[in-house]
């Protein structure tokens, strides 16, 4: 009989949310002279960004990288 770990044991090491797409649902947002920030946070974990939407340009722009969550 082989008493070989599973792959299922190394699974539940860590307690933090499975790597994923981030869907980004806005909190709230704000008019600011250089654009609109959007305050946005993860529906699938606490992790949170700041975007600033500058009129006139195709996408909007990460003020800060991901944080939170993983
Ligand atoms: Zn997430």
């Amino acid at each position: 009989m082989s008493t070989a770990p599973t792959s299922e044991t190394a699974a539940h090491l860590h307690d933090a949310p499975a790597p994923h797409e981030h869907a980004w649902s806005t909190r709230s947002r704000h008019s600011t002279s250089d654009g609109l920030l959007l305050y946005v946070r993860c529906t699938g974990c606490d992790a949170h960004r700041v975007d600033l939407i500058i009129p006139g340009a195709v996408a909007p722009s990460a003020l800060s990288r991901a944080f939170g969550g993983d």
